[in-house]
């Protein structure tokens, strides 16, 4: 295909795996019929983002711009765009395309797609490059992958939901979280705090499992019945065997086993998490009670609006930390120290 034309936007960027994101000027294209460019307000910081930047899933391509949990104001769109105005306030997430035609797209499960394209680090067609995610001034994105956000909910704290909202809601919709479940949440980070605040919004009986001793009073706050410092063998010990669902929205290595080990019969752990080194798996705990170990990725378009909607009319959003796009360096370090509450978001006015 050949190139279109572009236009330059500010953006924050990174060279090689170990080198800090800094100032830098990309293109984007400008809009084609079907397009929308977005002034991008919020950008949440995933930890996604770090993995990627630091090429901890040996896919990177660099220079490398991360980010996809945008939120932001509609500045421009193509002849063709039927489904959104300029001024108006939208969301992207972690797709910017897929294929449309394969029978997951057209269930609209565009994230198991052959040809998905991720908001950054797949091939953009129509520069022939890279895509760059939304530490960025703007971005332009093709109207079936924007989404809209409901007018009540806080920008900035609901740019997260982009990701981490649909990455926890999607799994809890597929496998029914509900009331009289005893569901378990791993890890309080951008992930698990929304699944917490998702499971309770179910129905559940929530328990959230953390390294984190000083976040105990936050995760009752944020709607857990019950927290297990996962450190403390004997607290660990009390929940044998008693989920139906299990969470695990951990970023590092970490034993998976024990959270095997206490789920029910027939219960499920899913992984959402995505550590950089594979998780070993003892055998017992899934034999035993006929355990199921499953995993989970973002979600599709409809279910992403579905959960926007939902969020809008529950008033979910993220406990966010607003920082300056030149902090984003240090948001990384201390994303690695579980140091979050419980999600930076870049303030992309910042960026000048
Ligand atoms: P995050 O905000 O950094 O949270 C991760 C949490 O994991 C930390 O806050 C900490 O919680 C816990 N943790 C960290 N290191 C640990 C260790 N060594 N042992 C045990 N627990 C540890 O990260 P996030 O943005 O929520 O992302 C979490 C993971 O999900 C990442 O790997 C990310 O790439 C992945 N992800 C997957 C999808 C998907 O579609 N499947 C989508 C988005 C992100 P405590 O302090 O409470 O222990
Ligand atoms: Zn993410
Ligand atoms: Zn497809």
């Amino acid at each position: 295909m050949s190139k279109l034309v572009c236009y330059f936007t500010k953006a924050y960027s990174t060279g090689s795996a170990s080198s800090p994101l800094s100032a830098a000027t990309i293109e984007r294209r400008t809009p084609t019929a079907t397009d929308v460019q977005i002034q991008i307000l919020y950008c949440g910081v995933c930890h996604s983002d770090l993995h990627f930047a630091r090429n901890e899933w040996a896919f990177t391509q660099y220079p490398a711009v991360p980010g996809h949990e945008i939120v932001g104001r509609v500045t421009a769109v193509g002849s063709g765009v039927k489904k959104f105005k300029v001024g108006e306030t939208v969301g992207v997430g972690c797709l910017v395309d897929s294929c449309r035609t394969c029978p997951d797209c057209r269930s609209g499960l565009e994230q198991f797609c052959a040809g998905m394209v991720m908001t950054y680090g797949s091939m953009d067609e129509h520069l022939n490059a890279p895509t760059l995610g939304g530490y960025a001034q703007s971005i332009v994105v093709t109207e079936d992958f924007v989404l809209r956000i409901p007018a009540n909910l806080n920008l900035a704290s609901a740019a997260p939901l982009l990701c981490a909202g649909i990455t926890t809601y999607s799994p809890m919709r597929h496998w029914k979280v509900g009331p009289g479940q005893k569901v378990g949440i791993v890890g309080l980070g951008g992930l698990g705090h929304m699944g917490v605040k998702f499971a309770r919004a179910f129905g559940a009986h929530v328990v959230l499992f953390t390294t984190s001793p000083n976040k105990v009073a936050d995760a009752k706050r944020l709607g857990a019945h019950e927290v297990v410092v996962s450190t403390d063998a004997d607290q660990m010990a009390a929940q044998a065997g008693s989920f139906d669902f299990i969470l695990d929205a951990v970023s590092a290595t970490h034993d998976i086993n024990a959270y095997l080990n206490l789920l029910k019969h027939d219960g499920n752990l899913v992984l959402v998490g995505a550590p950089e080194k594979p998780l070993p798996v003892a055998a017992f705990p899934l034999l035993f009670r006929r355990r199921s170990l499953s995993g989970s990725l973002i979600g599709g378009l409809p279910e992403t609006q579905e959960m926007l909607d939902f969020c809008g009319t529950h008033n979910i959003t993220s406990d966010v930390e607003m920082i300056r796009m030149d902090q984003i360096n240090d948001a990384y370090e201390r994303m690695l120290k579980s140091d979050v509450k419980y999600r930076f978001v870049i303030d992309m006015a910042t960026l000048t």
